[in-house]
């Protein structure tokens, strides 16, 4: 994106027929749209040629440990929250060739990873993942170690952020400060404005990419009571959120508390299964791996998503500096609240909810964080040998 800002033209478009033709424009400029479909009982991010292919009529129910579809009883196209992919997968995959190496005669030939990338389009951004990608691109982007692969993915990206219009039972981003309305760093913002037979999209532009896109859609002006209907669309998501998390001076709360003793209870529950990670839209650590073939004439090198929360993480020469679950879901938890501000100057986490869905064991973000507000100084002065 060129622009940033928020512009404040806003337009309407009808549905399927005006959101097809922003699907099928975004298609004849090159771009690959993604967007949610249903896929194995979850709302998943994959390609979508048509309005058809979204996840129409469907919601979602979250909980801690919990997450299920379930009809809506109306044709929302975007009537859930977020699942259990972020767009992380297409910006920093899961898995990913660095270069190959194959044997050629008395010699060996190494190919680099490749040096182009699709231009994607992502349709129905909600407004927490795009501060997750913004997140990411300070990390692996603009940071003094830049990512060149990251870099030339994110480069063409479109975003079509949509407005949240119902928040999920682990949703907490007003706390984050990052929804569920979108501010910036969007192409094009939807909010779906369904009422009786009437099912249009209120379209606020983002940048001079979005306008030009838009102005060669079929649409008609917004009107005050357009814009009025949007805002008490993500105002009723506002008021919905499942949880909320105390941000005022967490840093130093938990900067100053490594030995509390709800480290411990955690421990006790805590699989260190690393769920909460690899669902995490900001979490953004890998390992590198080699591999070779069995009659090694050829070899490759994979960058993989890795885990704070595995032994072999923190191993060093000899052991694991973080030994015990006390000290992974600490540094995790710590990393994300305290530490990722001073290193980044932004939380490490935006609230999506996500890491408290997919725990197996329900583990919860903002109950650690407020357990420790409620007794802090607790353990002051035990010794826990950086454990
Ligand atoms: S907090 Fe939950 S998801 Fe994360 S490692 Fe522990 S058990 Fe797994
Ligand atoms: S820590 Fe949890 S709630 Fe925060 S961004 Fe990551 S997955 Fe979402």
């Amino acid at each position: 994106m060129s622009v940033t800002r928020s512009v404040t033209q806003a337009a309407l478009l009808n549905t399927p027929g005006g959101l097809q033709a922003l699907v099928d424009a975004l298609a004849v400029r090159g771009y690959q749209v993604l967007g949610p479909t249903v896929r194995d009982g979850a709302i998943i991010y994959d390609t979508i040629t048509q309005v058809a292919d979204l996840p129409a009529g469907w919601t979602d129910h979250q909980e801690a440990g919990r997450y299920r579809l379930e009809r809506r009883g109306d044709g929302a196209l975007f009537g859930f929250t977020v699942g259990p992919q972020s767009w992380k997968r297409f910006l920093h995959p899961p898995i990913e060739t660095l270069w190959t190496m194959r044997q050629d005669g008395a010699g060996v030939r190494i190919s680099e990873a490749a040096a182009s990338a699709p231009k994607l389009a992502f349709l129905g951004v909600r407004p927490c993942e795009i501060h997750a990608i913004a997140i990411q691109d300070r990390v692996l982007r603009d940071g003094p170690y830049p990512d060149a692969a990251y870099a030339m993915r994110r480069q063409d990206v479109f975003i079509v952020a949509v407005n949240c219009g119902q928040a999920g039972g682990t949703c907490f981003c007003v706390s984050m400060h990052t929804g569920p309305k979108a501010g910036s760093g969007y192409d094009l913002a939807l909010t779906e404005l369904l009422d009786g037979d009437s099912h249009r999209f209120l379209v606020e532009v983002g940048s001079e990419a979005g306008a030009e896109l838009i102005a060669q859609l079929p649409h008609e002006p917004a009107a005050e009571e357009h814009r009025a209907a949007a805002e008490a669309v993500v105002a009723r998501a506002a008021s919905q959120m499942g949880r909320s998390l105390e941000t005022a001076g967490i840093k130093e709360l938990l900067q100053s508390n490594p030995d509390h003793p709800r480290w411990d209870e955690v421990a006790e529950r805590c699989l260190t299964c690393g769920n909460c990670t690899m669902v995490c839209p900001t979490c953004f650590c890998t390992t590198v791996e080699d591999h070779s073939d069995l009659t090694g004439t050829s070899a490759e090198r994979v960058r993989k998503w890795d885990s704070c929360f595995t032994m072999d993480f923190s191993y060093l020469h000899g052991g694991s500096v973080r030994s015990t679950a006390r000290s992974r879901y600490r540094q995790w938890m710590t990393h994300k609240l305290a530490h990722w501000l001073d290193q980044f100057g932004t939380s490490g986490c935006v609230g999506c909810g996500r890491c408290i869905t997919w725990c197996p064991v329900g583990i919860d973000i903002t109950q650690e964080a407020a357990a420790i507000r409620a007794s802090p100084n607790a353990g002051k002065g035990e010794q826990h040998g950086g454990s």
